[in-house]
């Protein structure tokens, strides 16, 4: 069971759709950000122009995609997806900037992950709104010159370090979503149970927001899972001693963090004695792959304290060895 991950199931992925906020006004948190995208739409519409290139980032599941959606919708305009692993030929990237109409938004979601030749036809794409496109092949191979519509792409990345410095400065408005604080979170839970038709109480609803790793696609997904205990082992609406039970169920302890989380803090304890120790040898013992402990783990980690970064590897905190109860061992003088 694992309610993180993006395609969970068909039907999870049609509640997050359900569940996505479709302007501003809905869009809990975030304010700053909020705000300020509020002004660059404002200003773009007013002028009849496109609105300048966009770069979210921020870990996955805290509303990048959400953000991206409700911009098009705010303009008015088309709305067309891709991923960075998706597009692999130039010429996929050229048939869906050829569609674009006036206006309309790109989005490219993991934009860190394009190849390079893919990225080299996005920088006149953003720059000057034209593609050059290589026709015909050996001694008849010629370049042609194809004029687009002007859009606005924007663009999601988990990891805004990847980003080339070129692409990077293509961007005119740059935004970083941070980890919801659980009050935040909480009126997110409540927003979903009411749409979704589920009965919660306020506690229970802040005792899933403040489990939720600060991200709401989990609290989505611990909300629709939590249902599921209140309807088949408790009275059919969630209360706090039902949220109890069923995050206990789920591994889901009481800071909110889950069985990899503790894996994770776990093992630099006990197999490298709370390190400093690479991120790769971490990601082999606890059979993950390094790019999702740096991604989808270890921010949050990091955030609430329990790992720290140093130059020679990750390091476990006292606040992780107290969380599991373990002696740090620590020695003054040594
Ligand atoms: P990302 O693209 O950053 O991975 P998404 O935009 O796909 O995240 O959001 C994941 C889910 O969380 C969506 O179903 C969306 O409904 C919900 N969500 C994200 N941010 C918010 C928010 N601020 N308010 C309400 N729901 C949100």
């Amino acid at each position: 069971f694992d309610y993180r991950s993006e395609g969970v199931s068909g039907k999870d992925k049609e509640l997050e759709k359900v569940l996505r906020p479709k302007q501003f006004d809905d869009f809990t948190g975030q304010k700053k950000v909020i705000e300020n995208l509020e002004v660059f739409v404002e200003a773009t519409k007013k002028r009849g122009e496109s609105l300048d290139h966009v770069l979210l980032h921020g870990p996955p599941g805290l509303g990048k995609t959400t953000l991206a959606n409700i911009i098009a919708n705010e303009l008015g305009v088309g709305f067309k997806v891709t991923s960075g692993p998706v597009l692999d030929k130039p010429g996929d990237l050229a048939g869906l900037l050829t569609n674009l109409e006036e206006g309309d938004v790109l989005f490219i979601d993991e934009i860190h992950r394009l190849s390079p030749v893919i990225e080299e036809y996005l920088y006149s794409a953003m720059e000057d709104y034209v593609i050059d496109i290589l026709i015909d092949t050996g001694p008849n191979a010629r370049t042609v010159q194809i004029a687009l519509n002007p859009f606005t792409l924007i663009g999601a990345t988990t990891r805004s370090g990847l980003l080339t410095a070129p692409l990077r400065a293509r961007f005119g408005i740059n935004a970083r979503l941070e980890y919801y604080d659980a009050k935040t979170l909480s009126d997110i839970v409540e927003r979903s149970a009411g749409i979704l038709n589920i009965g919660i109480d306020v506690p229970a609803a802040y005792e899933i927001a403040s489990r939720s790793r600060g991200t709401p696609r989990i609290a989505n997904a611990l909300l629709r899972r939590v249902r599921d205990f209140a309807e088949i082992k408790g009275s059919g609406t969630i209360d706090t001693k039902i949220t109890n039970i069923a995050l206990e169920a789920l591994n889901v302890d009481k800071n909110g963090l889950d069985e990899m989380d503790n894996k994770i803090l776990l093992t630099i304890i006990d197999k490298f004695s709370g390190g400093p120790v690479g991120l790769t040898t971490i990601a082999t013992a606890v059979g993950e792959n390094a790019e999702t402990l740096e991604e989808v783990y270890e921010p949050f980690l990091i955030q609430e304290g329990y790992i720290m970064r140093t130059p020679r590897g990750r390091k476990v905190t006292d606040k992780a060895y107290k969380h599991l109860g373990k002696n740090s061992g620590y020695m003054p003088g040594s």
